[in-house]
């Protein structure tokens, strides 16, 4: 053996030979038992962070123990088009040169950010390889592949003729400056601290954080147990400024407390007035278009941003003497995931999915165990999104994505769905000019069936055999977005639960416990902390310390100290091959042998990661390293034992520290691959 261990001569070589070694691509063995996990796929189009070193190691420990364990242990691998995400970046790209989206048409903007993905694709990819991650190249898949697409199609089509698509006109949350509408799980609700404006509505007066949107009003409405306001429901109110007359009705949804109890009632630009509207069969008046600009207001606002003019109208309303009262208030306001300016909740036609049918089966498949989440707390958070999920609005007016195989009759405007081909006539009067949709589905709705679509497109049995997959590993923000959308779409479309587990993990943080971020300059680069301590040493650290399910707080040093561990396998490897010193058989030592191959292995079947790792690092370092070495030198332990312990010690470490262990297997003269050995037994 070299007498140091030198990670970046042998890396690159040795994930070359495994991968040849056809060990990452198992196959469908009747009687074998699979183990199946479905990567979640990065972003196509950037690099790996720190987050997914976390997912690679956890993930890639896991397969190589159940490779190792006999079973045909498949570890799927994709890439997502990230729909909403890489399309903000190549808009923001866009920006920079002085163009918008709205420069180029539908096909044109699709090509050319296909082009972009394409330029930055496989940097992802060989960075997956760089940290070892043992999973299955030839079944990989991105999220736009023609095969996936289908998939999802038909999975529309079947909703549709269920009877669980609709085309709704709903109150949604509008971005202005996206230009584009979100679901209630894109929208993040702050504090924010703003004005609240008395105004006299001639009979009665209402408080508004809002004015500029009072030439949207239709009514005023007050709670029907609210004494003060009785005798006013059903006589008129007055809009100030223009004097229009709206009635005033009474609605248990509005609360006594707030303001003055009369809430002024908006359809167009608020959730819950859209709900009052609805009930009350009011008229619906917008004043505040696409762009976030003002429309069909008194001439003087017209044009105006929304912001710009509630300043004006506040002026126009203090000097015409409407307002009564001014205080300032704290109030939660939705503001956009993306660009976290406010949100704009604006009326619009959408493809909606009833989601009842679909989140009852999947409360039930929880309470039914068909589906376990390794920590409960995470388990309480899904039920609860499933308890509280509203209709789904799946489509979004974006380019980049699937698009909506939806079709609009220019004669009778009704819709044709097909399960993606182009239909020639419509299916309500035969017409035969009929124009797609221009949205395309929520990125989540396509992801939500990942884990069927890929299997349903490798190999012609691995669906079959490979699914219901076993852990669905994932990180903890992704949880309502993704997880729950995966249990509803894969019980609705295969009637089986997508996986067995859920296994959720929590955040990378910095050595002080902060948050990763850009703007606090805290940034650990995976690909460079394992090219300079090795992706054995990463791996070690960013699994040490914490439960999978916690955040973990990594820092250089504790990669460094993991590049010290590896160095003492090394060392200590070297030495028990060489040893030739005679000793009766230890009966203690295979004994602490066996034990800890029992708890390791434990550990690793309840995805106790850290704690198999932390005991692997004691045992042998404090153990086979401090006593066992020692005691050979003494003529204690023979060379036989000591060797035996080692391959022993190499087996367990390996799905941990791959590359190192797997150099050793072969310096100490090994000839089949350690990936492919057999798991211990104790
Ligand atoms: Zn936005
Ligand atoms: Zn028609």
């Amino acid at each position: 053996m070299e007498p140091q261990y030198d990670h970046k001569k042998i890396e690159a070589e040795i994930y070359k030979k495994w991968e040849d070694s056809g060990a990452f691509s198992p196959q469908v063995k009747r009687g074998k038992t699979p183990f199946t996990i479905i990567m979640p796929p990065p972003n196509a189009n950037d690099p790996l962070h720190i987050g997914h070193a976390r997912f690679v190691a956890i993930e890639d420990v896991l397969t190589r123990y159940h490779r190792m364990k006999g079973d045909s242990a498949l570890w799927l691998p994709g890439s997502d088009h990230a729909g909403i995400e890489t399309q903000y970046v190549f808009e923001k790209k866009l920006k920079e040169k002085g163009q918008s989206r709205f420069d180029f048409d539908r096909d044109t903007l699709y090509k050319m950010i296909w082009e972009y993905v394409k330029e930055n694709t496989g940097v992802m990819e060989s960075q997956l390889k760089k940290l070892g991650a043992s999973c299955d190249w030839s079944r990989f898949k991105f999220t736009l592949d023609p095969e996936i697409v289908k998939v999802v199609y038909k999975t529309f089509k079947k909703l549709y003729d269920d009877g669980l698509i609709y085309r709704g006109e709903r109150i949604l949350n509008y971005c202005p400056r996206c230009g584009t509408f979100y679901s209630q799980l894109e929208v993040d609700y702050v504090e924010r601290d703003d004005k609240l404006y008395y105004l006299d509505y001639g009979k009665i007066i209402i408080a508004t954080t809002r004015p500029e949107t009072i030439f949207a009003d239709v009514a005023v409405a007050v709670n029907p147990k609210d004494n003060r306001y009785k005798d006013l429901v059903g006589i008129n109110a007055k809009i100030p400024l223009i004097n229009r007359e709206i009635p005033i009705i009474a609605d248990s949804l509005v609360e006594q407390g707030t303001g003055t109890g009369a809430l002024k009632v908006t359809p167009a630009h608020d959730p819950t007035d859209f709900e009052i509207g609805q009930k009350h069969n009011l008229p619906v008046i917008s004043v505040i278009d696409d762009g976030g600009r003002m429309v069909g207001t008194p001439e003087k606002y017209i044009g105006m941003k929304a912001e710009t003019a509630r300043a004006e109208v506040v002026k126009d309303l203090a000097e015409k003497g409407y307002i009564t009262k001014t205080e300032s208030i704290q109030h939660t306001v939705g503001t956009c995931y993306r660009d976290h300016g406010l949100i704009e909740p604006a009326i619009s036609k959408q493809w909606f999915l009833k989601v009842k049918p679909l989140t009852e089966k999947s409360l039930l498949a929880i309470k039914k165990k068909e589906v376990v989440f390794a920590t409960e707390r995470f388990e309480k958070i899904a039920k609860n999104w499933y308890r509280n999920l509203k209709d789904w609005n799946i489509s979004r007016q974006i380019v980049w994505g699937i698009r909506i195989p939806a079709y609009r009759c220019d004669k009778c405007l009704e819709w044709t769905i097909t399960d993606g081909t182009t239909p020639d006539k419509c299916s309500a009067c035969g017409h035969n000019k009929l124009t797609q949709d221009s949205d395309t589905f929520d990125t989540w709705f396509s992801s939500g069936q990942w884990p069927f679509a890929t299997l349903k497109t490798t190999n012609p049995e691995d669906f079959e055999y490979f699914y219901p997959t076993s852990v669905m590993e994932t990180a903890y923000d992704i949880l309502p977005f993704w997880v729950i959308r995966m249990i509803m779409l894969g019980i609705y479309a295969t009637g089986e639960v997508p996986f067995r587990e859920v296994l959720i993990h929590g955040l990378v943080r910095d050595k002080e416990g902060q948050k990763i971020s850009k703007s606090k300059g805290n940034v650990i680069n995976p690909i460079e902390m394992a090219e300079k301590y090795g992706a054995d040493a990463l791996r070690m650290g960013i699994l040490w310390g914490a439960l999978i399910e916690n955040d973990v707080s990594l820092s250089e040093e504790n990669i460094n100290a993991q590049r010290k561990f590896c160095n003492k396998v090394w060392n200590a490897s070297r030495f028990a091959s060489q040893f030739s010193g005679e000793a009766r058989s230890n009966k203690a030592f295979d004994k602490r042998l066996s034990e800890i191959v029992n708890k390791v292995t434990k550990n690793l079947e309840k995805y106790k990661l850290s704690q198999a790792a932390e005991l692997l690092y004691s045992e042998f370092w404090h153990w086979y390293c401090d006593e066992c070495i020692e005691n050979a030198k003494k003529g204690e332990v023979g060379a036989k034992q000591l060797k035996e312990g080692l391959l022993v010690f190499l087996k367990l470490l390996h799905p941990f520290v791959p590359f190192i262990t797997e150099q050793i297997w072969k310096e100490i003269g090994e000839e089949s691959l350690l990936i492919s050995a057999p798991w211990p037994k104790a």
